[in-house]
């Protein structure tokens, strides 16, 4: 396990090992190599008395040891600081120098000084000495260096403290939670999702008990990939299972497997599955594994991506190197399975796809019941009105409004949390900030006043449309006006009236502002981009228009850049035509309705200028119940158990009704 650091590795330790390496060797040849002078200097030395020691080595080489004395003197000296420190002066040999013979070097020697007194006379020492000594002083320190690196980076790499995090680069990140190292997360934190918690468990149920399901013949499944949205509890219930499935469990990110340096990836990769092994029955979770196993290929530099696809292939790879009784079992999340590599998602891999999906009104209330335990409530709290007042919220934006809610109560010095701080931490979390003193004239606030009754009225009244469940005129951060929340249906197919009334609610504000003030505003622009896109999506798109007929110019595989449209400039023409058309009608309708509504637009207008937030049940009170047979979901739901076991029945025939394709519509206004 030790051993196995990359090559990139060594080649760094090994750049710095060198740059030590020559830094120490200049910085000590500068310290005790002697200067090269000539013999004529030397005889000089030696004439005025200056020379300590001479010796003579392999009858080669001459180095001269000065007198401490002599040393100082400025001659000397200035040669000696050429080559070395001003603290290394002292060390002999100082100088050095090449002779032809040895004999005539000593006569000369013994002629110079023969006029000397005997004991000052200095001796030529010989010396043999192998010319490799400095060479291997030098290599020795080289080994020596290469050596503490190597034992340091071995000691590093065995040890998996945060001081061997560059050691360790090649080694997986991956947390373990085992006996020793629990995650305190139980399936009871997650509410909800109960489908999901049904599979995870059985995938759990198949490491601790493999033989009741291969007895049969099955195989057990290698993977699991938890795909939903941001925020509804994807992470959170890996962390269950973590807490509760009493095996060890390896966690990590998938940008945990990305470095700078090349190959590292792969090697984590395989570094993961190594210490897997020698821990199964296991889990591994992947959390954001599009960060490695986004597809192949695509929209890549030729190239430049190498890295990435060498971490996924040996991802692959090593999925289908252990065999399925193996005893591991991955688990991996992403909200992007769209973009996933195809070979990543293929049976053999991840077997099973658990689709996480935003709660319904039954899955928010659990989520609520959750996050409100903590918290202190005033009995006028309601978690049926909470859930029911955030459609498209996930578990994460539940998390958020119930922790504004406690921070909101808390500004204001309440003892306990009461239902006006959740509705403030509601709007908040929808709409952002409240700008308390962000300036609006009267006038304008009338216009956005009738402006979002409009809508109102207009969704009250059209059989097809999303009932309001709230409509607000307190200028927001995001909402910059006002903004209207409606509850959608919980369905995937829409038809063609749906979609019709769908359009005339949208059109329902600037129609509003055009029948009471004669003129519009630029309040409605994200209303009328809704529109313009719908309109074009049933033309082109659904083949919901007569001109053009049961064609769809959608194509699923279109890459984002395509320039050239898929039909004639005649049908261009036509397309707009119809588009115009069908928007045109929408807008008549719209009026005609909030004519014959007029009455209805100015309670809530007025209404909405007194209280500046109106609910669900505020507009049953003032215009009157919808006059359509069915139920919203809302009113099934808050009127008691039989209608709301009827809705469950439903949803269990149909799985699909789950999905709450939620859509709050919110209007930045743009009218400053
Ligand atoms: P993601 O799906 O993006 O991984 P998380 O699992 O991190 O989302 O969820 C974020 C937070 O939202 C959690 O920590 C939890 O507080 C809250 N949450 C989401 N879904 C649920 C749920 N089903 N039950 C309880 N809390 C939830
Ligand atoms: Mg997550
Ligand atoms: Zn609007």
């Amino acid at each position: 396990m030790s051993n196995k650091t990359p090559k990139n590795n060594y080649q760094f330790w090994l750049i710095v090992s060198l740059a030590i390496i020559i830094i120490a060797i200049t910085y000590l040849s500068r310290s005790s190599s002697a200067v090269e002078i000539t013999q004529r200097r030397f005889d000089e030395m030696l004439r005025n008395q200056d020379v300590k020691e001479i010796v003579l080595v392999n009858k080669e080489v001459v180095e001269v040891t000065l007198k401490r004395e002599a040393i100082e003197k400025t001659q000397y000296k200035n040669l000696l600081l050429q080559q070395r420190s001003p603290l290394a002066l002292e060390k002999g040999p100082h100088f050095r120098f090449r002779i032809n013979s040895p004999e005539n070097f000593e006569k000369r020697v013994e002629e110079i000084q023969k006029d000397f007194e005997v004991d000052k006379r200095v001796d030529v020492k010989p010396d043999t000495r192998s010319d490799m000594t400095n060479m291997l002083i030098n290599l020795g320190f080289i080994l020596l260096t290469f050596f503490a690196i190597m034992y340091l980076m071995r000691r590093m790499t065995g040890s998996s403290g945060p001081g061997g995090q560059i050691f360790n680069i090649g080694r997986s990140r991956a947390t373990l939670f085992d006996a020793e190292n629990r995650v305190k997360v139980t399936f009871n934190d997650v509410a909800g999702l109960d489908e999901a918690k049904e599979e995870i468990k059985e995938i759990v149920e198949f490491l601790r008990n493999p033989t009741k399901f291969t007895n049969l013949g099955g195989k057990i499944p290698k993977g699991a990939l938890l795909v939903g949205p941001p925020g509804t509890g994807k992470t959170l219930l890996a962390k269950a299972v973590a807490g509760e499935a009493n095996v060890p469990f390896f966690s990590l990110s998938g940008s945990d497997f990305v470095e700078m340096f090349v190959g590292v990836g792969a090697a984590r990769v395989r570094d993961l599955f190594k210490q897997a092994k020698e821990k199964a029955p296991c889990i591994i979770f992947i959390d954001e594994i599009d960060a490695v196993g986004r597809s192949r290929g695509r929209g890549s530099i030729p190239g430049a991506n190498d890295e990435r696809e060498n971490t996924l292939n040996s991802l692959l790879v090593e999925m289908d190197g252990f065999a399925s009784d193996s005893g591991i079992i991955i688990l991996a999340a992403t909200n992007r399975p769209d973009i996933l590599d195809s070979a990543l998602l293929r049976p053999g891999r991840f077997d099973r796809q658990i689709s996480i999906d935003k709660p319904d009104i039954i899955g928010r209330e659990a989520i609520f019941k959750v996050h409100l335990k903590p918290i202190k409530l005033a009995p006028d709290v309601d978690v049926k009105k909470l859930a029911a007042q955030t459609p498209g919220f996930a578990g994460a934006e539940i998390a958020n409004v119930c922790n504004e809610a406690a921070l909101i109560a808390a500004r204001k010095n309440k003892t306990w949390v009461e239902m006006a701080d959740f509705q403030d931490a509601i709007d908040r979390v929808i709409g952002g900030l409240e700008k308390k003193n962000k300036i609006i004239s009267p006038e304008e606030k009338r216009i956005v006043a009738y402006h979002e009754a409009g809508h109102a009225v207009a969704g009250w009244f059209l059989e097809h449309a999303n009932p309001l469940v709230k409509v607000s005129i307190v200028p927001r951060g995001v909402a910059a006006l006002g903004y209207a929340q409606y509850l959608p249906k919980e369905q995937f197919l829409y038809t063609t009236d749906q979609l019709l009334d769908d359009m005339c609610m949208t059109f329902g504000g600037r129609a509003a502002e055009d029948i009471v003030f004669g003129k519009v505003s630029t309040g409605a622009l994200s209303d009328l981009e809704r529109i313009t896109k719908m309109a074009y999506s049933m033309v082109t798109i659904y083949g919901m228009n007569e001109q053009i007929g049961n064609i769809s110019f959608y194509d699923s595989k279109q890459s984002e850049y395509n320039f050239t449209k898929p039909y004639s400039e005649e049908t261009a023409k036509t397309i707009d035509n119809e588009v115009r058309k069908l928007v045109e009608k929408a807008y008549e309708r719209t009026k005609k309705l909030l004519l014959e509504k007029r009455k209805e637009l100015e309670i809530l207008a007025q209404e909405l200028l007194a209280k500046e937030i109106l609910f669900q049940n505020d507009i049953e009170r003032l215009i009157g119940k919808r006059p359509f047979s069915q139920p919203t979901t809302y009113e099934a739901y808050l009127n008691g158990q039989e209608n709301t076991k009827q809705e469950t029945n439903n949803q269990k025939q149909n799985p699909a009704d789950n999905k709450q394709s939620a859509e709050i519509a919110i209007e930045p206004k743009s009218a400053e």
